[in-house]
């Protein structure tokens, strides 16, 4: 059946402060509404620092995505009934968020996936892999994650393309006259991180995609780990195609968004074949539908993508620049306090860095560091993060790595520390 156009419905502002200013950002308001921070790991109290991995959800998300299945549990697109007429009506107001939240021109430019993985091998196999000849090339930094790395690996092995990666330096900041140089004729699409989840350095994407467009070149962005620290504006990136997790966002697993310029969305071809992807259907050929149904064949994560909604309506409801100030306060005093542990080497130390924080100990393996902090009840990810070309551009296997999200607390940042300290001592 054919899904219906979206329709902008009127934006209901955050509500003001006292005298119509902002209201205030409050790291205990804020912890207040998320359930999962509010108990005990190994009988000690939970210290959240794994929210690059996923974030933990505010009761509000809960609530939404608890009200779908209670309430409005429907079909989306296809149904005349009242419970189907809500639900596409949240899930469809959920579109119309997102443009809010990315700054995009037209909601049709905003395609529902299952998340950043899901929408560059969207943009992959339905943008680049009919313009890829045998030669050519597309670009990325040495600081991706697999999702932007082996996506194209694969679609280049179909016609003999390859990925090339444009050089970081010590610190982890992005080469840009390297990548500027390494773009060329053959260069088919740049795709790079906003952020890395690894390293945290925050890549000049505008800049880029500056390089970019002069040499005609489109450009993907990784933005799963921008959003979640915003304000992302993707017309002022100037960027093409730009992705993001709904779960790194304070949003349920499981649903993502590729936002892509209407031009290039009008002209790619479906990705997944199904139901609501189709204008018509007969044996002799099938007509596809207009973009964003074009490419969410099938039905779709219906409660994911209304719980992100409610994660955004949350989000920008708060005092962001508060919240981004916030985290920057718990990156310093983490950075800080790790630069004097002794044997201890920060993974990453880009200025303009995002609150995540990578690092090694001399003499404990990564992996053993975070089972003993788990031990403290501080919950850090230890691994290559998905992300083995960075580890081995700084000759580690892996890294421990802290990573803060609006709802932590220096007090927090204060434990790691502690935790640490305790490590080091049984290693000692
Ligand atoms: N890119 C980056 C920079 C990430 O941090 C992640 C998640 N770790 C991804 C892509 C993939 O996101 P997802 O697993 O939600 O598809």
């Amino acid at each position: 059946m054919k899904a219906t156009a979206p329709r902008e419905p009127a934006t209901s502002p955050a509500t003001p402060g006292p005298h119509g200013a902002p209201p205030a950002f409050d790291v205990e308001a804020v912890r207040a509404q998320i359930p999962a921070l509010h108990q005990e790991v190994h009988g000690k109290p939970l210290v959240y620092l794994d929210s690059a991995a996923t974030s933990l959800k505010p009761r509000c998300v809960i609530d939404a995505v608890e009200r779908v299945y209670a309430r409005d549990c429907a079909n989306v697109h296809r149904g005349v009934h009242a419970l189907s007429e809500r639900a596409t009506a949240a899930f469809e107001g959920a579109r119309h968020k997102v443009r809010r939240l990315l700054g995009a021109a037209d909601s049709r430019e905003v395609v529902f996936t299952r998340g950043t993985t899901e929408a560059i091998n969207l943009v992959a196999w339905s943008f680049l892999r009919p313009r890829l000849r045998a030669g050519d090339e597309v670009l990325v930094t040495e600081l991706e994650h697999h999702a932007n790395i082996v996506p194209w690996q694969l679609v280049c092995a179909e016609v003999g393309a390859r990925v090339v990666p444009a050089p970081i330096d010590d610190r982890g900041v992005l080469d840009v006259a390297a990548l500027g140089r390494l773009l060329g004729p053959r260069t088919k699409l740049v795709a790079l991180a906003h952020t890395s989840n690894a390293l945290g350095t925050v890549n000049p994407v505008a800049e880029v995609a500056a390089l970019a467009r002069a040499a005609g070149v489109p450009v993907l962005v990784d933005g799963a780990q921008a959003v979640p620290h915003g304000p992302v504006d993707v017309q002022a990136l100037g960027c093409d195609f730009f992705a993001f997790s709904a779960h790194k966002v304070y949003g349920p697993t499981g649903v993502g968004v590729l936002w892509g310029k209407l031009a290039h969305l009008e002209a790619m071809g479906p990705w997944q074949g199904g139901g609501d992807m189709i204008r018509t259907v007969s044996f002799e050929g099938s007509t596809w539908n207009d973009p964003p149904h074009r490419f969410e064949a099938g039905t779709p994560n219906i409660a994911g993508v209304i719980g992100l909604g409610a994660a955004i309506d949350w989000l920008l409801g708060l005092d962001l620049a508060g919240a981004r100030a916030h985290e920057q306060a718990l990156l310093a005093r983490a950075t800080d306090a790790l630069s004097r542990v002794p044997g201890l080497r920060i993974v990453g130390t880009a200025p303009g860095k995002a609150s995540v924080v990578g690092f090694v100990l001399e003499g404990v393996h990564p992996h053993d560091l975070a089972t003993i902090l788990d031990h403290e009840g501080v919950a850090v990810r230890a691994g290559h993060h998905c992300a083995q070309p960075v580890m081995r551009r700084f000759g580690v296997p892996a890294t421990a790595r802290a990573s803060f999200a609006l709802y932590n607390t220096l007090d927090e940042v204060d434990a790691l520390l502690r935790a640490i300290e305790r490590a080091r001592a049984l290693f000692a």
